[in-house]
């Protein structure tokens, strides 16, 4: 039976980014049916919804702005298909458990956002990604296909094939045909995450993924998955420049994007700065003195070319770092496991830092292409020296997007960390980066996300926007 709150509800009033919101009731359902039931009952009086997954965004959005929170976390069925390797979840099934499932079928889901508690529904609603982004996209290559409730309660089925007449259209199940003409859009050609994929060759899936909430409930996603890797290399390089460490990050991401010499090939191209080396240190003594940054990557393999593969690996370390014989190399389950703690210890021990003595961090999330990025980098960490304020500056290195997370203690740090973040929006945008490679905008970037696009282009999307939801109900305050 659904549940139904109204008091104890402020753990769902907030997100990871702090933002509180307000809202009446929020309802738990426990079936599809009981979700459906519901909206169509709070689409007679136009009600707010707000979908609620994890709460583990770090933009509001799924921070309530009135009416009700519909929480995912009762809709956690799962299932694999052997014929199709296909992986259906109900939308609350927390993205950890999907690659424990997948193990028994040898396979794995490639996106793996940072933060493992996220929901599907969340991850797909973001169009969340991560470190294996670099080989293999963000959430929305990974869909074959959604359900999802419209706000008058209709079911549509959306499959992933490719629109070839520029025109976007899904029917619901009692037949009402929803369709629009398709603009091209100037969407980054990099890693992005701000606001609705429309293109005129775009997959129909391709414009729910990354919606925020904002057009219907997805009640069911259907996922690709991969065969697990036989054996995995990966490891830890420290460096003793910058510099250095951005000629490796340049050689390996070439060769492993176009496979140039055959020799290696990252899935994963992570950075870390010398601040979150210090942040680190104090868990992880053996973290050579005179490192400055260090880049932490993943490569599959087979058995017998494993060993060709660390050679190869060395080879390149050693051209490049200085400290190349301190490398933590990972080779076994265990040693993968320490390698991705320590990435993952990161931005939990961020979290640790703002809880003594910052009032907010201030986190960016832009990318920018690839030949733009090294210019971009040293004008972070000019802007962010400059700024005199604690810092750290790391992440998706090898998809050129960094996130600086910034832990101002008073009014005027804030102030001069806003003006890094500011000026590092506009820098990225003048380059044709985004504002939000993984993120999203929710409620807390729309000032830069209608920066980044033109009136014209905002009033399009409107129009989706209204087209799936006349009474703007679904994630008020999102986007718009
Ligand atoms: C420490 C940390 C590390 C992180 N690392 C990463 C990272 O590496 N990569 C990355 O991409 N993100 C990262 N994030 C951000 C966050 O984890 C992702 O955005 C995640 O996808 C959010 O999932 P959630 O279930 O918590 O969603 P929520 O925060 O609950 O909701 C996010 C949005 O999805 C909508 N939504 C949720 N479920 C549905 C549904 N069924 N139907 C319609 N809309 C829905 C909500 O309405 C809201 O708009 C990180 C966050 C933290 C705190």
């Amino acid at each position: 039976m659904i549940k139904k709150l109204s008091e104890d509800i402020s753990s769902y009033l907030k997100d990871a980014s702090n933002l509180i919101g307000f809202a009446d009731i929020v309802y738990i359902p426990e079936s599809k049916e009981e979700a459906q039931e519901l909206i169509r009952s709070l689409y007679v009086d136009g009600t707010p919804i707000t979908v609620s997954g994890s709460g583990t965004g770090l933009t509001g959005s799924r921070v309530p702005n009135g009416g009700v929170v519909i929480s995912t976390e009762r809709l956690t069925a799962m299932s694999f298909d052997e014929t199709t390797n296909l992986l259906t979840v109900e939308p609350g099934v927390v993205f950890r458990d999907v690659n424990t499932f997948l193990e028994q079928y040898s396979r794995f889901l490639p996106p793996n956002p940072t933060e493992w508690l996220c929901s599907i529904g969340g991850a797909v609603s973001t169009n969340a990604s991560g470190s294996r982004t670099f080989k293999y996209g963000a959430m929305r290559e990974w869909v074959h296909s959604l359900e999802v409730i419209l706000s008058n309660g209709e079911t549509v089925t959306i499959s992933s094939e490719t629109i070839n007449n520029s025109t976007y259209s899904v029917v619901s199940q009692n037949g009402e045909e929803f369709s629009f003409k398709l603009f091209s859009v100037p969407i980054p050609t990099t890693k992005h995450a701000a606001g609705y994929f429309v293109s005129p060759s775009m997959r129909t899936t391709d414009l729910f993924v990354g919606s925020e909430g904002t057009l219907g409930f997805i009640q069911s996603i259907t996922l690709k998955t991969l065969p697990k890797e036989e054996v995995l290399l990966g490891g830890i390089v420290f460096f003793d420049n910058y510099k250095r460490l951005l000629q490796f990050v340049d050689e390996v991401r070439t060769i492993s994007k176009t496979k140039s010499d055959g020799s290696i090939e990252a899935r994963l191209i992570e950075f870390f700065d010398e601040n979150s080396l210090n942040l680190l240190r104090k868990f992880y003594h053996e973290i050579p003195k005179s490192a400055k940054g260090a880049i932490w990557f993943e490569q599959e393999s087979i058995e017998e070319s494993m060993d060709i593969d660390i050679d190869n690996w060395w080879k390149i370390i050693a051209e490049y770092s200085s400290l190349a014989d301190e490398t933590w190399f990972a080779q076994n389950d265990i040693e993968h496991r320490k390698l991705a703690e320590f990435r993952h210890k990161l931005p939990s021990e961020v979290y640790e830092v703002i809880g003594k003595g910052s009032s907010a961090k201030i986190g960016t999330d832009m990318a920018v292409p690839t030949e733009f990025f090294d210019d971009y980098f040293w004008e972070y960490l000019r802007l962010l020296n400059q700024a005199n304020v604690q810092y750290v500056l790391f992440g998706h290195i090898g998809n050129c997007h960094l996130h600086a997370n910034m832990f101002p203690k008073n009014d005027e740090e804030t102030t001069r960390s806003r003006y890094v973040y500011d000026t590092m929006i506009s820098k990225a945008l003048e380059v044709k980066g985004t504002i939000s490679a993984e993120h999203g905008v929710g409620k807390l970037k729309k000032q830069y996300f209608h920066k980044m696009y033109s009136k014209e282009v905002l009033d399009y999307f409107v129009s989706i926007k209204s087209l799936f939801d006349p009474k703007n109900q679904f994630g008020k305050g999102n986007l718009f």
